[in-house]
């Protein structure tokens, strides 16, 4: 802690919590909530959790040991956690709707546009100039879902929501359509009371909802049968006993929260960067996997899918065209990545020709 931070008194750091909020505000966010870091009780879930093996391929999830849920482990000194929210749904863009055509592809409504991580980053770095410029120099480090941070657990004790039974963060006012960031820092501000009521009641949408039965308890999301964790966490084949609940859904899936009643609360995002690029909204199936690598590339430039690459782009694309209605098109454009030079891709290609050729048979038999 420098020596001018040190020597606030609490009234002042009273005043510059209230005019964080106002700044967060002003610079984009909806909403700025303070807290502890005092993870003990998800410390405990989130073992749990690991433990059971939800986490899949990912094993950054295990492999930082405490720093995750302890914030002063992951930066010395850190003493507070600015958690702040961004809602991210564009204007005029569809979700269920799209969802119920098959021949269109439906990616997750937050990947639609730039990528969030930058954006956010930079709007926590001004709100840090904003406190420096009050308090001198502080000590501070700004996340965005890139390092071993609990962000959904920060912002439920920062008074942002509360963990709805699919695991996301919601809140009354907006649903669960939002970025979250945080900032973590020395000063010894005052903290918000968490978000104690949870709201969920009686609801079970979400879990009759998911597609592979992924919600597997109360606020437990068994990663391996998650749609977002199969499109873009996972490396290998998907399992073939999820390729069909896949549908249209190939890079993340929105259903969960789509069902929740809270969403009807979503506030749309007038931020630019968040507008679909490439018709992302609305594309279909056959006209992403006409893309070239290189169009894949370029079209991706600045977008969270660019690093899935381009073999899980089209593997997840396969899937999506053999869930499509069955059609001499889809066929043609299937066949001709037969030869595509990579293992995982044909397989997928070969699984979603099978796929069309059942479907057709049954069209010709029905006739
Ligand atoms: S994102 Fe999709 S697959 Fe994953 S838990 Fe939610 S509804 Fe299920
Ligand atoms: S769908 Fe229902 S149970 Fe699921 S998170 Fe929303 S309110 Fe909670």
């Amino acid at each position: 802690m420098s020596e001018t931070t040190s020597s606030l008194a609490p009234a002042d750091l009273q005043a510059l919590a209230d005019d964080i909020k106002t700044w967060g505000r002003e610079l984009g966010f909806q909403q700025v909530g303070i807290t502890d870091t005092d993870l003990e009780h998800h410390e405990r879930y989130l073992e749990r959790w690991l433990a059971a093996g939800h986490h899949g391929e990912m094993s950054f999830m295990a492999k930082h040991g405490t720093k995750r849920t302890r914030p002063a482990e992951l930066v010395p000194g850190t003493l507070r956690v600015i958690s702040a929210r961004m809602d991210y749904l564009p204007p005029e863009v569809e979700t269920t709707k799209t969802l119920g055509q098959p021949q269109i592809a439906y990616v997750s409504r937050y990947a639609l546009g730039r990528d969030y991580h930058k954006l956010i980053r930079k709007r926590l770095a001004q709100l840090a100039k904003q406190i420096e410029q009050r308090v001198g120099a502080f000590g501070y480090r700004a996340f965005v879902d890139s390092a071993p941070v609990m962000e959904r657990a920060l912002a439920q004790k920062a008074g942002l929501g509360w963990f709805g039974k699919n695991s996301m963060l919601l809140n009354p006012q907006a649903g669960s359509l939002f970025f979250i960031g945080e900032l973590y820092t020395d000063l010894p501000l005052p903290v918000d009371e968490p978000f104690a009521s949870e709201h969920c009641g009686k609801c079970d949408a979400c879990q009759v909802a998911c597609p592979t039965g992924a919600i597997v308890d109360d606020k437990v999301v068994d990663s391996r049968r998650c749609i977002s964790y199969l499109t873009i966490e996972l490396h290998g084949a998907i399992p073939e006993q999820y390729r069909r609940a896949m549908g249209n859904r190939v890079y993340g899936c929105d259903d969960c929260q789509l069902v929740c009643p809270f969403t009807r609360f979503t506030r749309l995002s007038r931020e630019d960067d968040f507008a679909p690029r490439h018709d992302l909204d609305r594309a279909s199936l056959l006209r992403l996997f006409s893309w070239s690598e290189e169009e894949f590339l370029s079209n991706t430039e600045g977008s969270a899918i660019r690093r899935i690459g381009y073999p899980r782009w089209l593997r997840n694309l396969a899937v999506g065209l053999g869930n499509a209605p069955p059609s001499e098109a889809v066929r043609a454009a299937l066949r001709a990545r037969l030869a595509y030079p990579s293992d995982l891709v044909r397989e997928h290609v070969r699984w979603a020709l099978a796929e069309q050729a059942q479907k057709q048979a049954a069209l010709i038999a029905a006739e």
